[in-house]
């Protein structure tokens, strides 16, 4: 479908869960979150509505994110089922990869077309302290399931975070010659769970081209990101300039989050509830949801914060 602005939206991120395994210190609060009653939740019924609402519509591409969407029991069976809805033509999971090690071979066989894994450092006391809660170890054997288990065109996401881990620019991009695999460098976006983080933290994706002036200008393949490659490596260095470069001009999705709230954009505080809806209604909101897509959000930097009013976790990442 076209909004307003004359963009096609054909690509649906729903968070499944706003539970996670890891407590990611721009993301989700220490002690986790506070748990809403699974009544308040989408089903899965109603998460399988809501895609099959998305398709009619002319959404083809889903995410499954979260929160963690490997900790969800019945991730599987969501993958599977969202898989076989008439018009979707690919599904895909964004994931910490922890679960991977045990989980690659049946997300592969449940019909899940590719992974985007995030690692923000190879450092294994600063990935313990960023996460609070992971090990390097375990993600790291995430990334090496998901190759083994015959994923291709993975994706390894690393938020850069000024004075945690812009000194491992190269250590990172470095993971495109280890593996067949694009690494992604994202910028740190305002949001709740970062606020006290300093001006400091919010390093541009320039800061990339600058650490690694070999790179040098690849084929333009990905939506957000702008694609580089270092000599000799298997995959890309991509830039997601989240905060420095606005890609609203070519927005092409919508958001669902765990308890039903369609977003229009990530950086506002408009939802739209379908929580308890049929089909019809369903569309209806997607509808309306996609017509009141923003032409652009506000703009951001560390004084000047998402209007998104939730944490990355609770909007699905
Ligand atoms: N748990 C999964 C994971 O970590 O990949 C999926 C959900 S997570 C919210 C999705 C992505 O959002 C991760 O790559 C994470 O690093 C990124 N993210 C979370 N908070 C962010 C922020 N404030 N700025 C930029 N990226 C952020
Ligand atoms: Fe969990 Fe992903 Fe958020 Fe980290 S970024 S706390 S892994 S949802």
């Amino acid at each position: 479908m076209v909004d307003t602005y004359g963009r096609e939206i054909y690509y649906l991120r729903l968070s499944v869960t706003d539970r996670c395994n890891l407590r990611c210190r721009y993301c989700m609060p220490a002690d986790g979150i506070c748990k809403k009653s699974h009544l308040d939740m989408l089903t899965e019924d109603e998460m399988i509505m809501a895609v099959e609402a998305a398709a009619s519509l002319g959404i083809r591409k889903l995410r499954l994110t979260g929160g963690e969407p490997l900790v969800k029991k019945n991730i599987l069976s969501l993958c599977e089922r969202s898989a076989g809805v008439e018009g979707i033509n690919e599904v895909c999971v964004t994931t910490n990869g922890i679960l991977l090690p045990q989980m690659a071979k049946d997300l592969k066989a449940a019909g899940v077309d590719r992974l985007n894994i995030s690692l923000d450092t190879l450092n294994p006391e600063k990935y313990a302290y960023i996460t609070r809660v992971g090990t390097l170890e375990q993600a790291i054997k995430g990334i090496e399931s998901a190759l083994e288990a015959g994923f291709q065109h993975l994706k390894i996401n690393a938020v850069l975070i000024g004075g945690f881990n812009d000194d491992e620019i190269p250590a990172l991009a470095d993971l495109s010659r280890r593996y067949p695999a694009d690494v992604r460098f994202i910028e740190l976006m305002p949001m709740t769970e970062n606020e006290e983080f300093g001006q400091q933290a919010y390093v541009p994706g320039s800061a990339v081209l600058a650490a690694l002036p070999e790179l040098t200008e690849a084929e333009q393949n990905d939506g957000v990101a702008k694609l580089y490659r270092l000599p000799d490596a298997k995959g890309n260095v991509g830039l997601i300039r989240a905060v420095s470069s606005y890609f609203c001009a070519a927005c092409n999705r919508i958001r669902l989050t765990a308890d039903g709230k369609l977003k229009p954009c990530l950086h506002s505080d408009q939802e739209y509830s379908i929580k308890g809806m049929n089909f019809d209604g369903m569309r209806r909101e997607m509808e309306r949801t996609i017509l009141s897509k923003p032409a652009c959000h506000a703009p951001l930097s560390a004084t000047e914060r998402s209007g998104a009013k939730r944490s990355m976790n609770k909007i699905g990442g």
